[in-house]
């Protein structure tokens, strides 16, 4: 029996790897290896895959979100709605500009944020939520956009894990007013390194982000806002254009996995498998189910050792997992201050005991599967 990791880049490089050679080379024999013009036909392009009229190439994911929030002039004394169940950067660019995060709680069975929760966490210092399409999986765009126009909010989706999902027949990133994406190597669109972008339909809001990820300055040596160093470098740009191209295949692979898996693994008892929102179409960056706990009174396990026993189990047998996240973010020490305790929000409390994400990458094979599956059914026993 091989083993099968929870991901594995080296697959795809081998695939596509000449393209992406002669892509980085072309961009090294250049001598234009920040700005120019592949940096430009990247956010051309991007553009067009999300269907907005703008789009902002920078460093990272996080520089994205930490931008768009700057851009809309959100910091001291705003709040910002969003999720306990995420990375942490979601959150930390929110304190970052000193403004304050306000954790709603998540839905146990998508596992995004519960929009039946938003309303009743709005406050006159609300300013913008961020909804995180976690997983791949769209949040109900609809209903979270009249939410946010009922209360006159920003939107800041969060399409970190979610590049080229739809929501509605529309692509993410182009239904809230800012989209903000992430290109770290494991992501569905990655880059060689760090990078990242956002996209929006409104080009006042574009040529704040042009400024502020240029140091402030719209005119060369002139700065007019205190702003950052946050670029996408021309050779990632290079190589982003060359897999953009194998995105949608890509995606399409995982939604054939996750179809297989949801086959495979539905009537297994002792796990749940993730629900999908109608309307949206997951890109599945994640395939996470839930180990229960046992039944009440039939053991004394608690349910994250019941998680975690799996796990190792699993790993016993050469298939890797991974737990996102082991923590919701209101319990973390950085927002100890906040005094959202255990059990306020616990729905995202119990998932970060229970989730539990398959391996999950486009080049995953059929008889890989039945292996995880094989594995997981011996290990529930
Ligand atoms: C990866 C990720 C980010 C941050 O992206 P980086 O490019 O790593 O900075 C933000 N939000 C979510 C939900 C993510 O998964």
């Amino acid at each position: 029996m091989n083993s099968i990791p929870s991901f594995d880049l080296s697959k795809q490089y081998k695939l596509i790897g000449d393209e992406i050679r002669a892509a980085a080379s072309e961009v090294l024999a250049s001598g234009q290896y920040i700005g120019g013009s592949t940096v430009q036909t990247f956010e051309q392009q991007f553009a067009a895959y999300t269907g907005t009229t703008e789009c902002i190439a920078c460093n990272s994911g996080t520089d994205a979100l930490f931008l768009a929030l700057r851009s809309l002039q959100i910091g001291a004394g705003d709040e910002v709605i969003t999720t306990p169940f995420t990375f942490v950067a979601t959150a930390e660019v929110i304190s970052a500009v000193g403004a304050k995060p306000v954790f709603v709680d998540t839905d146990l069975h998508t596992y995004n944020l519960d929009l039946n929760q938003v309303e009743a966490a709005i406050t006159d210092r609300t300013k913008a939520i961020i909804p995180v399409h976690l997983f791949g999986q769209p949040v109900d765009m609809t209903r979270l956009m009249s939410i946010a126009q009922a209360h006159q909010l920003w939107v800041i989706e969060d399409c970190a894990q979610a590049t080229g999902a739809t929501w509605a027949g529309q692509r993410v990133g182009s239904i809230g007013h800012i989209g903000c994406f992430s290109f770290y190597p494991t992501k569905n669109l990655g880059a060689c390194g760090d990078g990242g972008a956002i996209t929006t339909n409104d080009a006042a809001i574009a040529d704040q982000l042009r400024i502020l990820r240029d140091h402030g300055q719209k005119q060369r040596y002139l700065y007019e806002a205190i702003g950052v160093n946050s670029r996408l470098d021309a050779v990632q740009a290079a190589i982003l254009l060359v897999k953009l191209h194998y995105l949608d295949r890509w995606n399409t692979q995982r939604q054939a996995i996750a179809g297989r898996y949801h086959e495979l693994l539905q009537s297994l008892s002792g796990i749940m498998i993730p629900q999908e929102t109608e309307g949206g179409q997951s890109v599945w960056n994640q395939y996470t189910i839930r180990v229960l706990p046992p039944e009440a009174g039939s053991t004394i396990e608690e349910p994250h050792n019941c998680r975690d026993r799996v796990r190792q189990q699993l790993q016993q047998q050469q298939v890797g997992t991974m737990v996102y996240y082991p923590k919701p973010l209101h319990l973390q020490p950085i927002y100890a201050e906040l005094g959202d305790r255990a059990g306020q929000l616990r729905i995202s409390e119990q998932l970060s005991q229970e989730v539990l994400s398959l391996p999950m990458f486009p080049e995953l094979e059929a008889s890989q599967q039945e292996q995880v599956v094989y594995a997981l059914k011996d290990s529930l026993g």
